[in-house]
């Protein structure tokens, strides 16, 4: 890998060489028709992968922009949703909604835990909800939700599930053709962004809606947006050589080729080495007397909070920690200072994240907090190896 640093943060993640081979293709007309091939191609792998009845986009946005077209083409102003928060992207769709007119309603856990069922349900029971936004993995705690619980409590009332996974998408299961214990309990939206468990560059919003959720559209009058507006782009999502706004060319061949690598790899695959992943990271930092935010049961196979020992310094940590070449994130909001973030998923690779693990031993013995490095790198290959792939 042509990388000069590992990028271990909750995305944007490290991208291997065949991708920025093919960013650097030479960039051609968005309706050339050699362009519109691969542009429909990787709108084709998305559906693949997320296996929905409905329709995928694929457009210039980050996360975010995913966000919010799957939010406005679902949601009226006027109507109301109810929000699942396990943290500050969980907590980004009760400003979204505000923006937007939609009344929102939001459970929120204490960060690091998840929210009962118990309480949507009730929630549910007792008001009218268009839509429920689930954060597959939380980025700002590290903490996963439970689909398998979610999912069928939402659809009994006959919500939309609106699922984020843009820290999730192609290293947890969002399969949308997958029945949560009745044959109409699916997954109705799930969105992402491209730099994250999909391991490509950043500057790509993807959202993909089933039938119930396209049915949503069409009874909103006004979508109040054009840009996200997927009556816009349905058209050019069917054929891609049509013009609503110019696609980014590059980034599209490198998405599909990222696409690519995900297929070739295999969904079951690349779920079972994230849990890894997950697992083995944190099981190589509790050496260290490092200990995750999250419960091992809620933790995300994609990322981990991790909290520091008393007397080690946030900005002096990650700081040398950078000089040996390995970036991690800072925690978000009143974590900041007490925590850090590392990214362990898309490309990122076993070799990456045992130098990782030493090169966190290694920062630790530099600050006084003395651990033994080996003691982690075995713990971390026993659990990280141990998977049947
Ligand atoms: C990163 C992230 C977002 C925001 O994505 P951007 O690409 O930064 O706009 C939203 N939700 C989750 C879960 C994320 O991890």
């Amino acid at each position: 890998m042509r990388n000069k640093e590992m990028l271990l943060i909750p995305g944007p993640t490290p991208v291997v060489d065949s991708i920025y081979d093919s960013l650097a293709l030479e960039t051609r007309s968005h309706t050339d028709p050699r362009f519109a091939a691969i542009y429909k191609g990787a709108i084709e792998k998305t559906r693949q992968m997320l296996k929905t009845d409905g329709e995928v986009f694929v457009i210039a946005g980050s996360g975010t922009v995913a966000m919010e077209m799957a939010l406005v083409n679902t949601v009226a102003s006027g109507e109301k949703i109810l929000v699942i928060s396990h943290g500050y992207f969980g907590d980004r769709f009760i400003q979204l909604g505000e923006a937007f007119g939609i009344e929102v309603d939001v459970l929120q856990s204490e960060w690091g835990k998840r929210v009962n069922p118990d309480d949507v349900e009730k929630k549910l029971a007792n008001g009218k909800f268009k839509a429920v936004t689930i954060t597959h993995a939380d980025t700002s705690t590290g903490v996963a939700a439970d689909l398998d619980a979610l999912v069928p409590i939402i659809k009994k009332h006959g919500a939309l599930v609106i699922l984020d996974g843009v820290c999730a998408t192609a290293a947890m299961e969002e399969d949308m053709s997958k029945t949560y214990g009745h044959p109409n309990y699916k997954i109705d939206v799930v969105l992402t962004g491209s730099q994250k468990a999909i391991g490509v560059p950043p500057g790509l919003a993807i959202v993909a809606f089933n039938k119930t959720a396209l049915a949503a559209r069409e009874q909103i009058e006004r979508v109040p947006a054009y840009y996200c507006d997927i009556h816009n782009w349905i058209p050019i999502m069917n054929d891609p050589g049509k013009y609503f706004a110019t696609p980014p060319v590059n980034l599209i061949y490198a998405y599909d080729e990222g696409m690519k690598l995900v297929l070739n790899e295999g969904m079951e695959n690349r779920y079972k080495r994230h849990k890894a992943f997950g697992k083995a990271v944190r099981a190589a930092l509790v050496v260290y007397g490092l200990k995750a935010l999250a419960e091992e049961d809620a933790a995300a196979p994609t990322l981990s909070c991790i909290l520091y020992p008393e007397g080690i310094n946030d900005a002096a940590f990650r700081a040398s920690l950078a000089k040996k070449g390995v970036i991690v994130a800072g925690a978000l909001s009143h974590l900041a200072g007490k925590a850090f973030r590392i990214g362990h998923m898309g490309n990122t690779t076993e070799q990456m994240l045992e130098k990782a693990i030493v090169r966190i031993g290694e920062t630790m013995n530099e600050l006084g907090y003395l651990v033994d490095t080996a003691k982690a790198v075995e713990c971390f290959k026993e659990v990280v190896y141990s998977r049947v792939v």
